[in-house]
């Protein structure tokens, strides 16, 4: 028997070896093996098996073959992913196998495993979180695959829960799996767990800011089928693992899951594949679930069960306030409503929240003369203004000092559109003087250490009015919190995608969700230019109601989850190769499709069509099944064009 086999170090071409007589030959597809490379011994992956000699001449044996967890269903896995996302299977293996080589690491006992050392106080859980726990313990024992939504308002225990599965499936010795939408989070979970966790259990965080010891140290407990609770974004569900007995999604609404760079897997998807072939549970929590998921409720049986109160404090008061009365304001963001109310926060020492979903000093700068608008020459977007008087590129980050002359018409005074982060806080410390005010956006993760503080004097009271961007509505807890001003609600609803109302909505729950965690009077002020009916349902109790409607439309103009969605994107550097190939592409696809199971849409030109000097086209097709969308995916003659072509299933 031979095997082909790929080196983990470089990227050469595929080489080929035997397999040696004692080798049990079973799994050897995408197994670790060592192999001879000249005076050398490498790490390399298996990527073919063939019984056939693959040539003349003389073939080398293969040395050594790495320990590998038994994970039965595993090949198939990586099988099915590798069609769906229509990439190799090696891409897959190499994502998680980079470490497996390393030397032996011994265990630094307390650093994963979760501390025991104070004494935890058992939580009574309420009648709804209990109803859940008994549904779901038995399905972990005889190892059932059912896919459960949790609702679970904001601040209703969801964790509390998580916390129960978990404890009980390593009692059960079986390995757990907890995603998350971003690193941050994953970090947060990690800490928290290891600290509430009433039953010693080895946990470890396996994402990008996981350093390679303790992935290294986490692949020998796989390796010896010890029961593990891993937390991390996208890279778990690709580990094997032979007890697996539990995967949890939190905050299941989220887009965090799907990749950013192609191929663009969504861990979400491949998590719920993986429960499948390995009959486990799945449970998928939100406070704010998404369409598809309660789409699943309704059409494929999935368990659905609402927590529909909170554990502690009360749901805020919403006040919907329109941006553009007319009235004259001295400050234009900041209403009369919400500038009433803050001052009243700060009168009472409680605090207040204010959500803007961008970061910098003000949008984009335009001439007053000639409405030339000053934008990256890198990418098809406006430069943003910060405070620092640059103007920076939030894609390619390139940045430039505002210059003092118009570049067309040499004009000096310039419009500064748009409000950003920076220019609100600047604003807020002229109305509030002796307010303590900080900023949490992108801008400001960059120093962790600073983050952190900011985020541990907020919970501990010592700031004021925290001014954030999306980076702070997940996750944190504040209590004492009474106040959330949303500045802009209506900043991203007309964004041409079919779900922006969803995911708008979606965001604005969980941002008022952060007030009255511990408090009965507390009040969430939204300030919008334009009126919207997602609007009508900001009150969490009302969210499924808002569901009711949108599914109607979605059926209607037949769009996700009612049909199946893939899109196509092109990339080139070249933007008249770009645009003719986006149209050969359309007309190819057009000529094959049968017209009345798929429909194409485009080429279109994506809203950021130029990113990094690279081009971008996208193509849609649509059809109720996806395996049509596939097939016609792979039947492209991609040899035929330049541009790189990329598919995604459930873009
Ligand atoms: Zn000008
Ligand atoms: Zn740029």
């Amino acid at each position: 028997m031979y095997i082909q086999v790929r080196l983990l170090k470089s990227v050469q071409d595929p080489l080929w070896y035997r397999v040696p007589a004692d080798w049990n030959t079973k799994n050897l597809l995408g197994a670790a093996v060592n192999v001879p490379l000249r005076n050398q011994i490498v790490p390399a992956l298996v990527e073919k098996i063939s019984d056939q000699k693959p040539g003349s001449y003389k073939i080398k044996y293969a040395q050594s073959k790495e320990p590998f967890p038994h994970d039965v269903s595993y090949n198939e896995f990586i099988k099915k992913l590798a069609y769906y996302y229509q990439e190799p299977p090696l891409h897959f293996i190499k994502r998680i196998r980079q470490f497996i080589v390393q030397k032996e690491v011994k265990s630094h006992a307390d650093k994963n495993v979760s501390s025991l050392n104070h004494k935890k106080e058992s939580v009574i859980l309420t009648d709804e979180q209990q109803q859940i726990v008994d549904f779901l313990l038995p399905k972990i024992t005889q190892s059932i695959y059912c896919p459960t939504l949790v609702h679970g308002v904001t601040g209703s225990g969801k964790t509390e829960l998580y916390k129960k599965f978990i404890e009980y499936a390593m009692k059960e010795k079986r390995s757990v799996i907890l995603l998350l939408p971003e690193v941050t989070l994953a970090v947060q979970f990690f800490n928290k767990l290891k600290q509430q966790l009433s039953i010693e259990i080895a946990i470890f965080g396996f994402h990008s800011a996981t350093g390679p010891k303790e992935k290294r140290l986490l692949w020998q407990k796989i390796v010896s089928a010890e029961p593990v609770l891993i937390i991390g974004v996208h890279l778990p569900i690709l580990l094997p693992i032979e007890n697996l007995g539990l995967i949890i999604i939190d905050e299941e609404h989220e887009m965090g899951f799907q990749e950013k760079k192609h191929p663009k897997i969504n861990s979400k998807e491949a998590a719920l594949l993986r429960a499948q072939l390995c009959e486990i549970p799945i449970i998928l929590g939100s406070a704010t679930p998404s369409l598809s998921s309660l789409y699943n409720v309704q059409q494929r049986g999935w368990h659905f069960f609402q927590l529909k109160k909170r554990f502690a404090g009360e749901f805020p008061k919403i006040a919907v306030v329109p941006l553009n009365d007319k009235k004259k304001r001295k400050y234009f963001w900041i209403t009369d409503k919400l500038k009433n109310a803050i001052s009243d926060r700060l009168t009472k020492k409680e605090q207040t929240i204010l959500f803007l979903n961008r970061r910098g000093y003000s949008f984009f700068v335009q001439c007053k003369q000639c409405s030339f608008v000053f934008s990256c020459s890198h990418c098809s977007v406006s430069l943003t203004l910060h405070c620092d008087n640059r103007l920076v590129c939030h894609y390619c980050n390139f940045a430039m000092i505002l210059p003092i002359k118009c570049s067309d018409c040499k004009q000096t005074e310039f419009l500064k559109k748009g409000i950003g982060t920076q220019q609100l806080v600047m604003l807020l410390q002229k109305i509030y003087p002796h307010a303590r005010i900080e900023r949490a956006d992108m801008d400001t993760t960059v120093n962790k250490k600073h983050w952190q503080q900011v985020m541990h004097n907020f919970e501990s009271g010592t700031i004021d009015i925290l001014v954030g961007t999306q980076t702070i509505t997940k996750g944190y807890h504040f209590p004492g919190v009474t106040l959330v001003g949303i500045l802009w609600a209506d900043l991203n609803l007309h964004f041409p995608s079919y779900n922006a109302a969803e995911t708008t909505l979606q965001q604005l729950i969980q941002v008022a969700g952060r007030a009255g965690r511990q408090h009965i009077n507390s009040l969430v002020v939204v300030q919008t230019m334009m009126d919207h009916p997602v609007f009508d349902y900001l009150n969490e109790i009302d969210y499924i109601k808002f569901f009711k409607k949108e599914f109607a439309s979605r059926k209607e103009v037949k769009y996700p989850p009612y049909m199946r969605l893939a899109e196509i994107e092109l990339k080139h550097q070249d933007e008249s190769i770009i645009a003719d190939e986006a149209q050969q592409l359309a007309n190819e696809l057009s000529a094959r499709i049968n017209k009345d199971a798929v429909r194409l849409l485009g080429p279109t030109l994506p809203p950021v069509h130029k990113v990094k000097k690279i081009y971008m086209r996208k193509i849609y097709l649509k059809s109720k099944n996806i395996h049509l969308l596939i097939d016609l995916f792979q039947q492209i003659n991609k040899k035929r064009y330049k541009s790189g072509i990329f598919f995604t299933p459930n873009p």
